[in-house]
């Protein structure tokens, strides 16, 4: 926010506007700063004892329990589940905290970016049978005839993985059963144009901008159920602007939802 301020003006009353924003582009600037490192602590303070009861969960499945009865194993069963997500929620939280201080230098190979996301998604899309389809443009490497070239972006490789990784989670989880999913890179100018079409219910529009917002979901017993913690698009949608980019969400022909992702090369 900073960088908006405005620059001195020679006539007095239009300075001490100026004057009067700056100081509050200033305060705004400080309290996003407070509220990012509150999240930041906070989730560090909650990681330690979440890490602690995972790890003595873990020691009481490594063994057998003759002697525990069927409502000790519910119990046991539901607060490892409890765990699970709770630490789920606090790493997402932590990540969003330290994404300002993420170095944006690496080289991506984005088609290779996306067909690794592909890969680690394929077990959780073939449980329900949904089939990822990645579509390449064509790029032919001048230095070598033959080969196809990679879209070249220059980012956080672990924060644009992150960032197709959870669309394309989304894409799988709210999606019908044999339906697909199609991601796509296309280079548009100095631009890149990120594609992640699904055959899913699709999004209703009045919905468009609030499934952004940090744990808003649009139907939280669905979500819960699928193991989400409604932090996934806001990463998503900080991570884009991060990289200085644009997020659109439109409806498509078969129903379900596209998320377009531009981003400068
Ligand atoms: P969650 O952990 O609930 O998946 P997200 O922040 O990733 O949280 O998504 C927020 C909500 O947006 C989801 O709960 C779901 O209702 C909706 N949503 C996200 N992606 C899709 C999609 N591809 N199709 C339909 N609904 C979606």
């Amino acid at each position: 926010l900073t960088e908006y301020t405005i620059e001195e003006n020679k006539i007095a009353e239009l300075d001490r506007l100026r004057i009067s924003y700056n100081k509050m582009l200033i305060r705004l600037s400080e309290s996003f700063e407070t509220q990012r490192q509150f999240t930041g602590n906070a989730a560090h303070e909650l990681r330690t004892p979440l890490t602690l009861i995972q790890a003595q969960l873990d020691l009481y499945h490594t063994t057998e329990h003759p002697e525990s009865t069927a409502v000790a194993e519910e119990t046991i069963q539901m607060v490892t589940e409890q765990n699970e997500r709770l630490s789920k929620l606090v790493r997402t939280l932590l990540d969003m905290s330290e994404l300002q201080t993420v170095s944006r230098n690496d080289r991506i190979e984005l088609h290779s970016l996306i067909e690794e996301v592909l890969t680690d998604l394929e077990p959780l899309a073939q449980e329900k049978n949904v089939e990822l389809i990645q579509k390449t443009q064509n790029l032919r490497d001048e230095k070598a005839e033959n080969k196809t070239a990679d879209l070249i972006l220059t980012g956080s490789d672990i924060l644009i993985y992150r960032m197709l990784y959870n669309l394309v989670e989304n894409a799988i989880k709210y999606n019908h059963t044999d339906g697909n999913v199609t991601v796509s890179a296309v280079r548009m100018k100095n631009t890149v144009v990120l594609t992640v079409a699904d055959t899913g219910n699709g999004i209703e529009e009045s919905f468009r901008e609030q499934i952004f917002e940090p744990f808003f979901r649009i139907d939280k017993s669905r979500s819960r159920q699928l193991g989400g913690v409604g932090l996934g698009l806001a990463l998503v949608r900080e991570i884009v602007r991060v990289h200085d980019g644009t997020i659109e969400v439109h409806g498509n022909e078969q129903g379900g939802t596209t998320f377009e992702i531009t981003m400068g090369l």
